[in-house]
């Protein structure tokens, strides 16, 4: 960084961040936000539009974060204002059902191969540790199983390590995950079905669930290896074990049945968020109507929410999905991310990088990791040179381009990113390579 006052954001950003920290723990809401691993300050978000978001000073972005995945038509399109004014004139929440939650979990059930029954929670986090606590109650097992480097919500189940020893002991990764709860997950790395195999053999009987995601998008972007989700399946089926696709990423983003639908492997359980709330906070897991219908009050499993499916989040999640069945946005999608990674690899190659660096994407989620690769596993990510990422980082927002500020996050091409934008973005990232490859 040749001027480490770059790494930072403007006056109002700067004023902002140090009011936040006085009332919130690092002055974030949630520890990705913070460029904590690129070094420097946030920007604060004024306001967001199609595929761009203004800073505090003014400063615009094209935008690739896109809040980690929900806004697959851009920022704030018309429809989902609409839906939302509509809904609002209704009231905001109720302690009582309504047609809204009918009709969400419909369009879902019709969507999603898998899903015959479902239940609508407030998050990511609570779809997944729902969906374990449920796969426990059905198997009468305590040991959960995931993948190395795999993300699924900050539950003390799937807070284990993902550091390669430690990972294996079920050592926990946050201070405050019980030892012995932790020790109930096991960590195998992703795309390796020996190592499940093996996990099997190691706990006869013991093993509730397999959760993963069927695309890996919390590592960086990994693809599943031809037939290991299939191989995958078939295990969990083999050892009575139910196999969890964790789709909070991928669901409705590769297409309107998620990566289950695009790779043709069906889980027991799914779980969703992101896109199905559109920007507002929904989630939901579903599967299979007898393992559902254990959930109280239909069965003795307990999850509840005050605000699950809550009518204005409810609202923002249908208008998304019937836009999704009215304009069906894949063959966009799929445009702008495969030009987005043709561009990059052209810059790579013009200088030279391609030992250096390597690019994976499918359809819209696309990952630039600052190590040869191939990337497989989060081993293979893992000694990402993160000084160079974080160079690029500052490099493209200096540029007017905003990426995750972590390494081993995806980027999310959305509808509104137009040619001219991902044109703009890969000449940033070319003269960023040069400033990441010269520091
Ligand atoms: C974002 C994410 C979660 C957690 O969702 P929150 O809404 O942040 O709680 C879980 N699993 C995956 C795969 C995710 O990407």
């Amino acid at each position: 960084m040749k001027d480490p006052r770059k790494a930072r954001g403007g006056a109002r950003s700067a004023a902002l961040f140090r009011r936040a920290r006085k009332v919130i723990p690092g002055g974030v809401n949630s520890p990705v936000r913070s460029f904590a691993s690129v070094g420097g300050e946030p920007f604060f978000v004024a306001a967001g539009r199609g595929c761009r978001v203004r800073d505090a000073d003014g400063r615009s972005y094209i935008d690739y974060v896109m809040s980690y995945g929900p806004h697959l038509f851009g920022h704030v399109p018309a429809f989902l204002q609409r839906a939302l004014s509509r809904a609002m004139r209704r009231g905001t929440s109720y302690g009582a059902p309504t047609e809204l939650e009918v009709r969400l979990a419909e369009r879902v059930a019709e969507m999603v191969p898998s899903i015959e029954v479902l239940r609508l929670v407030s998050s990511g986090t609570e779809a997944t540790m729902s969906a374990a606590r449920l796969a426990r109650a059905a198997t009468g097992r305590k040991r959960l199983v995931k993948t190395e480097g795999g993300y699924h919500g900050h539950a003390d189940s799937f807070l284990v390590s993902a550091g390669s020893g430690v990972a294996t002991l079920g050592i926990a990764g946050s201070p405050g995950v019980p030892e012995e709860l932790a020790a109930l997950t096991t960590v195998v790395p992703y795309n390796d079905v020996e190592a499940l195999e093996a996990v099997f053999t190691t706990f006869p009987g013991e093993i509730a669930a397999v959760i993963l995601e069927p695309v890996a998008a919390n590592m960086g972007l990994v693809l599943p290896k031809p037939g290991y989700l299939e191989s995958v399946r078939e295990r969990t089926r083999k050892h009575g074990a139910l196999l969890i696709f964790d789709e909070v990423i991928t669901g409705f983003r590769l297409a309107s049945g998620g990566a289950q639908a695009l790779l043709g492997v069906t889980p027991d359980l799914t779980t969703l968020g992101k896109i199905l709330g559109g920007g507002l906070p929904v989630g939901a897991y579903g599967g299979r109507r007898d393992l559902m219908e254990k959930m109280a009050p239909s069965g003795p499993v307990y999850q509840a929410g005050t605000l699950s499916g809550n009518p204005l989040a409810v609202s923002a999640g249908l208008a998304m999905l019937d836009e999704l069945r009215r304009r069906p946005p894949y063959a966009v999608l799929e445009q702008g991310g495969s030009l987005l990674e043709s561009l990059l690899r052209a810059e790579i190659d013009a200088r030279g990088l391609s030992d250096e660096v390597c690019v994976t994407r499918l359809g819209s989620l696309l990952t630039l990791f600052f190590t040869p690769g191939p990337a497989v596993d989060f081993a293979s990510v893992r000694g990402a040179d993160t000084k160079r990422y974080a160079a690029f980082f500052h490099a493209m927002r200096e540029r007017g381009v905003f990426l995750p500020p972590a390494q081993f996050e995806a980027w999310f091409v959305s509808t509104a990113h137009g040619e001219p934008e991902i044109r703009r973005t890969a000449r940033a990232a070319g003269e960023s390579l040069g400033v990441a490859f010269d520091s």
